[in-house]
């Protein structure tokens, strides 16, 4: 699909035309390409993140030039309750509705446990789990009154198997998952699904920058630290990419997936069969 289809001549391919949609941590990486997909999809987009004011205007116009949907911004921090209630109540405001909340926001840091430090685990718990039971609980009676909603959380291969010297960030995204199953029973006759997506390692800047960094440290070359470092757990030894993860959100989204709820869906390269 390419950018011809702003003109809205092909509603059968903007299958989300009048839904409105709201990222989280959408100012890079995954939760930028998932926010493409949804505008290309027809979604007005919400997008959240950190970034200077020059990037995020720039990310901003060009959805809005490439896709022609109405694209806003929220800077609420993920570690505030108070600012995630004012980021939904903004939403709803400007837009009078919310459809489609992808909780994506997410940092990691990695220790092992007995030295963990404890401000990582409590940034980590809050920006990669309790973020994502605000904006579902401020979410759910929105989507209730339209008899329609979608969560997506984005959680990670690590919500269904661990990694050593990764506590806070295993502990948080089991939670998404655990978080994604109740949303999906309580909603289940409500129009609602929410489902969890569980990434093995994706190829977006923040990746990119531990290649050349760990090919120094190892005296290794760049495909030796793909291969046998960053993807030593991943058998199809290849990054999934955010285009592929922008187009399951989109999927997940659509009217065809309305009986799929309270799954956590590996995308993983076959990491999770072991
Ligand atoms: P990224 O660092 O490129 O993007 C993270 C986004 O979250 C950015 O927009 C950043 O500004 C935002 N963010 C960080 N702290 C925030 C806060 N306190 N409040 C609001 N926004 C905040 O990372 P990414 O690789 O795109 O990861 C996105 C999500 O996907 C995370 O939840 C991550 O755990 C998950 N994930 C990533 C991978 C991978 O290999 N990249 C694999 C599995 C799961």
């Amino acid at each position: 699909m390419n950018i011809q289809l702003k003109t809205q001549d092909a509603p059968a391919l903007r299958p989300l035309t009048g839904k409105v949609s709201l990222v989280t941590g959408s100012t890079s990486g995954i939760g930028l390409g998932i926010a493409r997909a949804l505008a290309e999809a027809g979604s007005a987009v919400v997008l959240n993140g950190f970034g200077t004011a020059a990037e995020i205007a720039r990310t901003r116009d060009q959805l809005s030039a490439d896709f022609g949907v109405e694209v806003s911004y929220s800077a609420a921090d993920m570690t505030s309750p108070a600012a995630i209630a004012e980021m939904i109540a903004a939403t709803v405001a400007s837009h009078g509705r919310l459809d489609i909340l992808v909780n994506n926001a997410g940092i990691q840091h990695v220790a092992p446990l007995d030295q963990f430090p404890v401000e990582k685990w409590d940034a980590i718990l809050s920006i990669n789990l309790s973020s994502a039971f605000h904006t579902s609980r401020l979410a759910l009676p929105v989507m209730r009154r339209n008899k329609f909603g979608r969560i997506i959380n984005i959680a990670s291969a690590h919500g269904l198997v661990a990694s050593p010297f990764k506590a806070a960030y295993v502990a948080a995204k089991h939670g998404v998952v655990g978080l994604t199953k109740v949303a999906a029973l309580e909603t289940a006759e409500d129009g609602i699904t929410c489902n969890a997506i569980c990434p093995g390692y994706v190829y977006t800047p923040l990746v990119e920058a531990q290649i050349d960094g760990q090919a120094k440290a190892h005296g290794i070359s760049r495909e030796q630290v793909i291969h046998d470092v960053l993807l030593a757990q991943q058998p199809n030894k290849r990054f999934a990419t955010v285009e592929e993860l922008g187009a399951l959100t989109v999927f997940l989204a659509s009217d065809a997936a309305a009986s799929i709820t309270g799954i956590a869906l590996p995308v993983d390269g076959g990491w999770t069969a072991h």
